[in-house]
This record gives structure tokens, C-alpha cells and sequence, in this order.
């Protein structure tokens, strides 16, 4: 069994990091948030005492951090993992980050002998829980082979995308997809209500004609007929619209860098912005099926 250190353990990391821990592996945790730690030191998880020590004395580093910033922070700082980890150490960052800071960093951590991977996930917050996520691996092939036993243990489909960043660019591209494709499921429903047409009769339509796609059959954006779905919670997250924007804004800012069209995802952008602006702030990205209704 491994000695793993994991470093963010917010929404998705606590689940992920527990899922180590139920197979057995030692799990030393580190977080800001002091709440954060504690949850996982309940599931049997040591607490670190600073990013340093999390990657001290380990064989394997996970991260589950917000944004490129935090992710860069973590690793490059003074007291970060790099300056701590022992050669040999294998890093395999999760979190949703820009291809850049995923490149910058692995080039750093390859310049210290250390393997890396960029490992973002797809399947929420159910997923980190059950162990069911779907990896997107980006990185050599020997680091993706070292990472795969552990990212077995967390998910169920393991991808290796090819080189350093892919993850990542496969990532943005997926969500760039989801957040247009749930904004069309939204304005959908709005329009079939304007038409007299009830939601479950949409619904059962359309999840079984050529307008089906996840945002309608698996996260339906109205309440009914998904009962699993945040619109049958008061459009509590889920995957939050202020993730689902950042991921937008990842989409448009690679699209803009490397000359991509694409007109509806910055619009998508354009119309999370104002959703996170306004009566978005807190809610599931789903939740944008309100403001459109009154728009
Ligand atoms: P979160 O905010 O719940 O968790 C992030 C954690 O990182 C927090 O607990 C925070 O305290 C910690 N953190 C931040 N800076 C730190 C630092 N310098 N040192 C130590 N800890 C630090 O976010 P989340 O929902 O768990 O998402 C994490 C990543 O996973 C994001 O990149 C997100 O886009 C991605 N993601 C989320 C979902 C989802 O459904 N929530 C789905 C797929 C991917």
C-alpha cells in the first residue's frame, strides 16, 4: 500500500481522498481549511501541518485545488511540493486548471526528477464520492502507467489523452460542450413552457430523440422528471455555476490563444457571467434555466 499525500480536500478531494483510505492506503492530508482537514482525519487520514509536509516522506502527491494560481502556489512555492518531495516523488494533479500552468508546472517537477501528470476529473461531486470518475491524464506514458493504480482506486474510466496538458485541454473541451448544451436544454424547456407544453412531456420526448444529451437525461435543468437532478434541490451545487464559468473562461482564453472559433462558447461565457453576477452566485450551473426564464 501506498503513502499518499493530497493537498485540497474541499468538495471533491475529501471524497477522492477517503476512497484511498477505504482501500487502504495512508493518506496525510492538507488543506487551508482547518474543517476540511478534520473531515478526512475522521475517515482515518493524518493531518499535515503545511504543503511541505504532505509531500514529505510519500510516494505519491494528489492535488484537488481550484485554479491554476492555487495549483502553481502549491508546487512552486517555498514551501511547496517540489521543494520538499524527494526525487522519484509522482505528482498527479486533479484539479481543473489552464493547460499553461499544468505545462509549467510538470516542466518543473520533470527538471527535479520527479513524474507528473495532469489528471482532471469528470463526475461531480456523486462520482468523487463513489469512486466512479472519469480521469483525463495528460503526461508521459511512464507516469501515467505509475498513476494509474491510484487513480483506479478512485474512478472508473482512466484515459491517458497523450502528453502533458491534454488532460486538461480535454477537460475544457468537454465542459465547453456541457455549458453550451445545458444553456440550449434551458432555453428549450423556457420555450416549451411558452408553448403550453408540460415538462415531463418534454422530457420524455426529447430524452429519447436527437435533442438528448446529459444536461437533458442525466441533470435535467427543470424539477420532475431527473429526481436526482439540483433542480429538485433548490438548485443547491453540484458543480456550481462560478466552476462551470472559470471552465468557460478556460475554454475561450486556450480558444483565443490558439486561434480556435468558437462563437458559442463565448457566449455561453457571456451568459454565465451575468448568471454569477446576479442570482447565480451560490447556485448549480443548472440554475441558469431561472435567469433565462426572465430574460
Ligand atoms: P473546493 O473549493 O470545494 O475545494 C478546493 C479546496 O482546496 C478547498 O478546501 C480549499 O481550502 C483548498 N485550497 C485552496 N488553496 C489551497 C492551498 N494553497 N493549500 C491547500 N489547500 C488549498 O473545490 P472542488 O469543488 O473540490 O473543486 C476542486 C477542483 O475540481 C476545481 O478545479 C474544480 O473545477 C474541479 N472539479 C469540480 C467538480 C465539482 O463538481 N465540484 C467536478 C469536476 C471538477
Amino acid at each position: 500500500m501506498a503513502k499518499i499525500g493530497f493537498i485540497g480536500v474541499g468538495n471533491m478531494g475529501e471524497g477522492m481522498a477517503a476512497n484511498l483510505l477505504k482501500a487502504g492506503h495512508s493518506v496525510k492530508v492538507f488543506d487551508l481549511s482547518a474543517a476540511a482537514v478534520a473531515a478526512c482525519v475522521k475517515e482515518g487520514a493524518t493531518a499535515a501541518s503545511s504543503v511541505g509536509d504532505a509531500a514529505t516522506d510519500v510516494g505519491a502527491v494528489v492535488s484537488m485545488l481550484p485554479k491554476g494560481e492555487h495549483v502553481r502556489a502549491v508546487y512552486l512555492g517555498d514551501d511547496g511540493v517540489l521543494a520538499a518531495a524527494t526525487e522519484g516523488t509522482l505528482f498527479i494533479d486533479c484539479s481543473t486548471i489552464d493547460v499553461a500552468s499544468a505545462r509549467d508546472v510538470a516542466g518543473d517537477a520533470l527538471h527535479k526528477g520527479m513524474m507528473m501528470v495532469d489528471a482532471p476529473v469528470s463526475g461531480g461531486v456523486g462520482g468523487a464520492n463513489e469512486g466512479t470518475l472519469t480521469f483525463m491524464v495528460g503526461g508521459p506514458k511512464a507516469a501515467f502507467e505509475a498513476a494509474k493504480p491510484i487513480l483506479e482506486v478512485m474512478g472508473q474510466n482512466i484515459i491517458h489523452t497523450g502528453g502533458t496538458g491534454t488532460g486538461q485541454a480535454a477537460k475544457i473541451c468537454n465542459n465547453m460542450i456541457l455549458g453550451i448544451s445545458m444553456i440550449g436544454v434551458c432555453e428549450a424547456f423556457v420555450l416549451a413552457e411558452k408553448l403550453g407544453l408540460e415538462h415531463q412531456t418534454m422530457f420524455d420526448i426529447v430524452s429519447t430523440a436527437s435533442g438528448q444529451c446529459w444536461s437533458l437525461n442525466t441533470y435535467c435543468p427543470v424539477p420532475g422528471p431527473v429526481p436526482t437532478s439540483p433542480a429538485n434541490n433548490d438548485y443547491k451545487p453540484g458543480f456550481s455555476a462560478q466552476n462551470m464559468l472559470k471552465d468557460l473562461h478556460l475554454s475561450q482564453d486556450a480558444a483565443d490563444g490558439f486561434g480556435a472559433s468558437t462563437a458559442l462558447g463565448k457566449a455561453a461565457m457571456d451568459l454565465y457571467e451575468a448568471y454569477v453576477a446576479g442570482e447565480g452566485t451560490e447556485a448549480d450551473f443548472s440554475g441558469i434555466v431561472n435567469m433565462i426564464r426572465k430574460s
